[in-house]
């Protein structure tokens, strides 16, 4: 046997049902977050179960430390600009001018 190198998240069982909307709102539930989950959801995220972490259920990208004022798609599209989620439900024009907003290594 191969030892995982990392804990399995505690929500992996549940991937499937995070591929829609429904199931990452569900995700957030009894949650405290600073963003409203259904922006979370509509964006991709679902809750890790970890303080305010969250998760794209397509790329996988983590997010944290989210700040009231932030946008998920917003942050999605600047460290994550590769998802094919974030491209399909946003396009590349958008994710560009994200993008362009936060030129690299200004975090
Ligand atoms: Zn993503």
């Amino acid at each position: 046997n191969v030892p995982l190198q990392t804990p399995r998240p505690r929500l992996n069982g549940q991937r499937a049902s995070m591929e829609t909307f429904e199931g990452r709102l569900e995700s957030f539930r009894d949650r405290q977050h600073p963003i409203d989950p259904e922006r979370l959801a509509r964006a991709g995220f679902y809750s890790t179960g970890e303080q305010d972490q969250v998760l794209c259920f397509r790329c996988g990208g983590g997010l944290k430390t989210w700040r009231p004022e932030e946008d998920p798609w917003e942050e999605h599209a600047r460290h994550y600009p590769g998802c094919s989620f974030l491209q399909a439900e946003k396009g590349e024009e958008y994710v560009n001018s994200v993008q362009l907003r936060y030129p690299k290594g200004d975090h």
